[in-house]
């Protein structure tokens, strides 16, 4: 069997180990340029590649094609390779064919990596779990080197757009936002439709864990109801079985066996994040995992960098690293949960947001409001008349020194974005990165 793997990166390098190992004959192309630690490991393990260049022939010669998840369906050469009838698959479609393991698998517009983490953290005090998706070690890696009996992926909707039998036992939608619709034809519908590629192949004995206070999830289910056994969680209403917030308590019920956990011992703030542990629990009371267990873990757990990250507390002032918020849902989130006056550090490469939904905390919480990126004049035009404050940078060790200078004590300095990172910096990393240091360097 000819596997043609499209972009080689960590999904791309991982599969091609996998397949290679299976037997089939694999061939890497990439477009653009090969990381030099990814050529090395194809180059050591006798695998045929090439970048910078697609040779056609070769490719569409494939009986399978595993793409990566970067690469949209517009490409001409995707285009080919469908009329041709060859099959592509994802990275999770094509290794999960080689393990046993009982999968865990998380998506959602936002809240994916730290669901899938917590939940990891939960797991890993009494089960062999292995983490994995758009984290760390790619999942074919891991089933080659390691094996685990349990794996927790946190899964794009990319990801989903490839697979044909991927069947996670337990699925998890954190919740639906528009995001990425330049790669679902502008419709929203296409990527919802996306996302619940998550349950398309589960059945009853299997579990959708999902937020029963987004519309958009709800109504989608009842519009399009699948196999599944469905576990909601709310922060607002009763679920019988599933998970519900009662006076600040978390309490899980599952076939009548319910833990009970107070908030107040999250380390986590948000009531996102709330929502993240819900659907963490769940998983881990489905697993049957101790409740003394989640318990501790969530009272443990030290959150991932870049969300909601606490940096330092200068002169009573808290720096918090919020940089992964990308989209404007995740920055609605990061200020509903500031629970002092706060200077907002917003900007970058504006993805078409539409800011309404935040207005409520301008007033509410936010004193003054610094703009660092390309979008710059829409922010001020939006936000201009809201606060007493509002001023506008292109760097980042400015944006960090003049929030110092605004600050009182007992204040919050938080970068959350809203925005796409690659006009000043690299990726969201990098700005975080970058914001930590203008805040230590303070
Ligand atoms: P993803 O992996 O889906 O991008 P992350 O866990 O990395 O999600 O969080 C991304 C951003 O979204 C962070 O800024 C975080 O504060 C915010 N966020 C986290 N969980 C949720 C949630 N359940 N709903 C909305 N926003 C969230």
């Amino acid at each position: 069997m000819r596997l043609v793997i499209l972009g080689g990166g960590e999904s791309g390098v991982g599969t091609a180990l996998l397949g290679k190992e299976k037997g089939y004959d694999v061939f890497v192309s990439d477009k653009g340029i090969i990381k030099e630690k990814y050529k090395q490991v194809l180059i050591h393990n006798e695998i045929e590649w090439e970048d910078e260049m697609h040779t056609e022939a070769k490719i569409l010669n494939a009986d399978i094609i595993m793409k990566s998840p970067g690469i949209p369906d517009k490409v001409a050469l995707v285009k080919q390779i469908r009329e041709k009838g060859i099959t592509v698959v994802s990275e999770i479609e094509f290794a999960s064919k080689f393990t046993d393991a009982t999968i865990v698998g998380i998506t959602g517009s936002n809240g994916k990596t730290t669901t899938a983490t917590l939940t990891h953290h939960i797991l890993k005090q009494e089960l062999n779990v292995g983490l994995a998706g758009n984290i760390g070690d790619s999942f074919a890696k891991q089933i080659l080197d390691k094996d685990y009996e349990n794996y927790v992926l946190e899964i794009s909707s990319f990801q989903l757009d490839d697979i044909i039998d991927f069947k996670p036992k337990i699925a998890v939608i954190t919740n639906i936002t528009p995001d990425h619709l330049d790669r679902y034809d502008y419709k929203f519908e296409n990527y919802i439709h996306s996302k619940f590629k998550i349950a398309m192949n589960q059945t009853k004995a299997d579990y959708l864990i999902y937020d029963a206070d987004d519309e958009v999830i709800t109504s989608h289910l009842k519009n399009n109801p699948v196999q599944s056994t469905l576990l909601p969680f709310s922060l607002v209403k009763k679920i019988e079985n599933g998970a519900y917030l009662d006076n600040n308590n978390i309490k899980i019920t599952i076939n009548n066996n319910q833990i009970i956990m107070p908030t107040s011992n999250l380390t986590l703030e948000g009531k996102h994040n709330v929502k993240n542990a819900m659907a963490a629990s769940t998983v881990a009371h489905l697993l049957k995992i101790r409740k003394q267990t989640i318990r501790e873990s969530l009272e443990n757990f030290q959150g991932v960098e870049h969300r909601l990250e606490q940096v330092l507390k200068i002169n009573k002032v808290q720096y918090i690293n919020d940089s992964k918020a990308t989209n404007v849902n995740a920055t609605y989130y990061a200020l509903e949960s500031m629970d002092a006056p706060t200077v907002w550090i917003v900007g970058g490469v504006d993805k078409g947001n539409n800011y309404e939904e935040l207005f409520p905390f301008i007033n509410e919480k936010v004193k003054a409001i610094i703009c660092l990126g390309v979008d710059n004049e829409k922010l001020m035009n939006t936000f201009g008349n809201m606060v007493d404050v509002i001023i506008e940078t292109q760097f980042m060790s400015e944006a960090v020194k003049i929030a110092y200078k605004l600050a009182d004590a007992g204040d919050n300095v938080l970068l959350s974005p809203a925005c796409a990172s690659f006009d000043l910096f690299e990726n969201y990393e990098d700005r975080g990165r970058q914001f930590k240091n203008a805040v230590r360097n303070l």
